[in-house]
């Protein structure tokens, strides 16, 4: 019987296994893919305020670009440009950055089992048995708490009873290359919106070391192609960028862009995008994956120093989440559902009204800047109207 049983080595599993190593409980990590880290399914930016304000550390060697800001451009090509501390980030190398967070927690003392699947688990005894597939067959592991680190696809969840799976419109399509030979100001990331961009979504460029994460987020029900012919679409009509760009990678994946489940139940806590922790607006989640394991790990220590591990107990959990981000992701909720609703002459209109710090209080959910604006440029007032109608 161990403490700790995390299914996934991804940031929320191995934050949260050096977590609880540090804290000296007997910890395993599962991870089914051969190799942590790869391939990613990852734009790979984040920002240093996220990463300040959680107190995680990366190695250099993890970091491929320093970013200042973003330029965000309108269907017309029209470019906003927003800069300052609160903008500037990097671009990770998730290959290195994984494995250095997984050797961080080995060195706390965690155990991890590398090309390992957890395929299913019961209740046995107030405890679970996972079953495991891995290099030397199949086995059990008794553990006294499960955590689904387990990413978008999360199972650990839906084995607990939990209701998992969220209405397909919260799901958002990625599809992205990673290219040689890309011609963007290294300095920033490259945004790009309009419904034949990426409807519903947008389009990147987040520039690396001697490379580019190009890549876009679309919402199916409201495309006319699949995500990757709008890819290759972008690709092809931004000569400036992509004259003499080639693949060197390609990898994909779905982002939950909406949180609806329940983050506990008897013995079992969700962390990251297991729990479907994303920004909803740009859908990043590295920031919030790992800080969802820093709070369930002040839970869960609590909880096995008591020998309670009830949903009843762990419930604190979800409690502090919601403390700190449910205001904040109710509030983006609803600017998704207004940009959802915005057409390609409305994007024209804000990237002539809006400046970079205009912007960044948006995607801060903060609207009031939007309403004081509406004074001077009465061209603001039919965007008002769609945002203020729900
Ligand atoms: C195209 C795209 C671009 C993105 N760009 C960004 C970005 O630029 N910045 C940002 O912050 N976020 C971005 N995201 C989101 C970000 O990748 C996720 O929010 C983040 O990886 C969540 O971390 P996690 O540890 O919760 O899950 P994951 O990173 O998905 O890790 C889950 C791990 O669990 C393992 N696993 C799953 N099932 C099992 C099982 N049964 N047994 C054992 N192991 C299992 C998986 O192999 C995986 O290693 C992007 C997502 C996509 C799809």
């Amino acid at each position: 019987m161990i403490d700790c049983l995390i299914v996934g080595a991804g940031p929320a599993g191995s934050v949260m296994a050096k977590e609880m190593a540090s804290r000296g409980f007997e910890t395993l990590v599962v991870e089914k893919r051969q190799e942590i880290g790869a391939p990613k399914r990852c734009a790979e930016g984040i920002t240093l305020r996220g990463l300040k304000y959680i107190g995680i550390d990366i190695h250099p060697l993890g970091i491929s670009g320093r970013i200042k800001g973003a330029m965000l451009y309108a269907p017309s090509g029209k470019k906003v440009v927003m800069e300052g501390d609160e903008m500037e980030g990097y671009v990770l190398e998730r290959k290195v950055f994984e494995k250095d967070l997984a050797a961080k927690a080995i060195k706390a003392g965690a155990r991890y089992m590398v090309k390992t699947q957890a395929i299913g688990m019961e209740r046995e005894n107030g405890a679970w048995k996972v079953r495991v597939r891995g290099m030397d067959g199949e086995m059990e592991i008794k553990t006294r708490l499960v955590v689904g680190a387990d990413g978008v696809e999360s199972k650990v969840g839906k084995w607990a009873g939990l209701k998992t799976v969220n209405r397909i419109t919260d799901y958002h399509s990625g599809i992205q290359f990673e290219m040689a030979g890309v011609n963007a100001d290294e300095k920033y990331i490259h945004l790009f919106f309009g419904r034949d961009v990426a409807p519903l979504g947008y389009a990147w460029i987040f520039p690396k070391a001697f490379s580019a994460n190009v890549g876009l987020g679309i919402l199916e029900k409201a495309a006319k192609m699949k995500a990757y012919d709008y890819l290759k679409k972008f690709i092809e009509e931004h000569e400036e960028f992509f004259k003499n760009a080639q693949p060197i990678e390609i990898n994909g994946g779905g982002v939950p862009v909406a949180h609806f489940t329940r983050m506990v139940a008897d013995g079992v806590m969700l962390v990251g995008d297991a729990a479907q922790l994303v920004n909803p607006i740009h859908g990043g989640g590295i920031a919030r994956a790992m800080h969802s394991s820093v709070m369930a790990a002040e839970v869960a220590e609590k909880a096995l120093k008591k020998g309670e591990l009830s949903e009843d107990i762990l419930i604190e959990y979800e409690r502090k989440w919601d403390e700190e981000y449910g205001e904040k992701t109710r509030k983006l909720m609803k600017l998704r559902a207004f940009l959802e609703k915005l057409e390609d002459k409305d994007f024209e209109t804000l990237a002539d009204i809006l400046e970079g710090e205009d912007i960044y209080s948006l995607t801060q959910a903060k609207m009031t800047f939007f309403l004081k604006k509406l004074i001077t440029k009465p061209s603001l007032l039919s965007l008002a109207k769609k945002y203020l109608m729900d």
